[in-house]
């Protein structure tokens, strides 16, 4: 079992509408197992990627996937180069991921050691963030104190059946499409894996992005993790769902939809796709210069 605190449980993952229907045997053509039995279905030959329209090449991340779930504009800003602006939130968040890890793989962490971790971590990976960010070394002291406080949450996850931490999938189902993607931690569980995403903030909608993570991992393994979940160590609150072959085939049904009208916006020359205005558009890059964004953003801070 992957032995995680228990919460509130909600329904399966959230799927979005399957795109094309041909489709190309990329599982047989790793050479993975036909036919072999995980979780409760038959995967191997069974879960292929569809085929998309050919054009511009794509690295395709779970980011950019939910991103286009919420708003496909947006998510054609993000193939273009225009991101959000690094935050003190998202800087937290992510040193925060690396001392979970390094508590994972190296064990606990000791109150007297914390901050010069943090360092080392910030040091390993994070520089550019903090040089984004125009952060002091003296600024840091109150995030290092957030981490840590985060920390002491996250220690109350219980490690047996750990099994590996920031495993990072890239592969190409089709020419010039390149899924990737970094799973916070996988543990064992019951008949198979759990692969778990931890969050520094609320849980929000991650039903895209788990399932995202659950295609990655059947088209690189082929297997079926038997659960995703997401774990907001802030709150405690808790997401679980059970992937299926259906549910994999129908989020790479959707994620070979969305290649497609990106590579024909490309094509098109076209700068604008479908907005959809929602929570999201606070943080949106694009919000100076978008009426739909503005109209929400009007109605969520009212
Ligand atoms: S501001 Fe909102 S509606 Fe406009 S592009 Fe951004 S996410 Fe989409």
């Amino acid at each position: 079992m992957c032995r995680l605190p228990t919460g509130s449980c909600l329904s399966s993952l959230r799927q979005h509408q399957p795109g094309g229907t041909e489709r190309s045997s990329y599982a047989t053509e790793r050479g993975h197992t036909p036919g072999r039995r995980v979780g409760g279905d038959t995967i191997g030959l069974v879960l292929s990627f569809p085929r998309v329209a050919p054009g511009k090449a794509l690295s395709i991340s779970a980011t950019l996937y939910v991103t286009f779930t919420r708003c496909p504009d947006q998510a054609l800003g993000r193939v273009h180069g225009v991101y959000p602006e690094e935050t003190i939130a998202s800087f937290r968040g992510g040193l925060a991921h690396r001392v979970f890890a390094r508590h994972l793989e190296r064990g606990p962490i000791g109150s007297d050691e914390f901050e010069k971790v943090c360092r080392e971590e910030i040091g390993t990976g994070l520089n550019p963030s903090l040089g984004a960010l125009g952060l002091r070394p003296s600024q840091l002291a109150p995030v290092v104190k957030e981490v840590g406080d985060l920390y002491q949450r996250f220690k109350a996850v219980i490690r047996e059946g750990f099994r590996d931490a920031d495993v990072f999938i890239e592969l190409e189902p089709a020419a010039g499409v390149t899924l990737r993607g970094s799973i916070d931690a996988v543990f064992d569980d019951a008949g198979g894996v759990c692969l778990v995403d931890w969050k520094t903030g609320g849980l929000h909608e991650t039903g895209s992005q788990l399932g995202f993570y659950a295609m990655l991992w059947a088209l690189d393994r082929g297997e079926l993790p038997t659960r995703v979940e997401a774990l907001s160590i802030a709150s405690g609150e808790r997401f679980e769902a059970e992937p299926s072959l259906a549910s994999v085939t129908e989020t790479a049904a959707s994620v070979a939809a969305m290649v497609t009208m990106l590579r024909r916006a490309a094509d098109e020359g076209r700068d604008e796709l479908e907005r959809i205005g929602g929570p999201w558009c606070s943080f949106c890059p694009l919000l100076d210069s978008c009426t739909e964004g503005a109209a929400a953003v009007r109605i969520t801070t009212a």
